[in-house]
């Protein structure tokens, strides 16, 4: 009989059953950032911070895989400094909950709560779209017959938005990822998906699992 149980994601980051599964993850991030920087460098671009500051964008991330690694970083900051962070992003998240009731048509902007002076906190546990962001890319969805081509952030397009397109293919990365997070899904027996900005990953804490008896 399947039950289902609610189960803490920090207690998931540190569980040794997950350990290849993390080990996995951290190779493909270096992967991507390996792949990022031979592009960005093809066209000499170098981000050094600018007004439209990606991170005051509002992303959403889809993978408990990234969920519970970013909550493994998480858990490494001190409590005091845990405690501030997640104050912001309680901030955040209410913050975004009334822009939503609004439904303006102008985009929610607002710094992420691990942006500190300009600098994000977990850096090494940041998720893919932090990695990826800023330059021209493509991705092959799977199921559509079109390759799907990003524009570069605006930063880019200033300095180097004159470049002519130098391919910089995301598929592969999505790929593996949703390989991953199939894999994980298998594990702990999670049906359900995710759907979360980074300041909801750091107020939340459980995820529903099918137990089997
Ligand atoms: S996780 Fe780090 S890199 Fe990503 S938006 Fe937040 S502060 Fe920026």
């Amino acid at each position: 009989m399947a039950m289902i149980r609610e189960v803490s994601v920090s207690e998931l980051a540190c569980s040794p059953r997950l350990n290849f599964l993390i080990r996995e993850l951290e190779l493909l991030y270096e992967q991507m950032d390996r792949k990022y920087e031979a592009a960005a460098a093809h066209y000499g671009f170098c981000c050094t911070g600018c007004a439209q500051n990606c991170c005051l964008t509002r992303f959403y991330h889809h993978t408990f895989l990234e969920y519970i690694f970013l909550r493994k970083g998480f858990d490494l900051l001190s409590e005091t400094v845990q405690a501030d962070v997640r104050q912001v992003a309680v901030q955040y998240a209410e913050s975004l909950r009334q822009a939503q009731n609004r439904s303006q048509q102008v985009p929610f902007r607002m710094m992420c709560p691990l942006n500190q002076q300009g600098l994000c906190l977990l850096y090494a546990f940041r998720p893919m779209i932090c990695r990826l962001h800023g330059i021209p890319h493509e991705l092959a969805p799977p199921g559509r017959p079109k390759v799907v081509f990003g524009q570069g952030c605006p930063a880019f397009d200033s300095t180097c938005g004159h470049h002519p397109y130098h391919r910089f293919d995301r598929t592969p990365f999505y790929s593996r990822m949703s390989v991953l997070e199939s894999e994980l899904k298998e594990l702990l027996g999670i049906a359900g998906k995710t759907k979360k900005t980074v300041a909801h990953m750091l107020i939340h804490d459980m995820v529903r699992i099918n137990e089997i008896s």
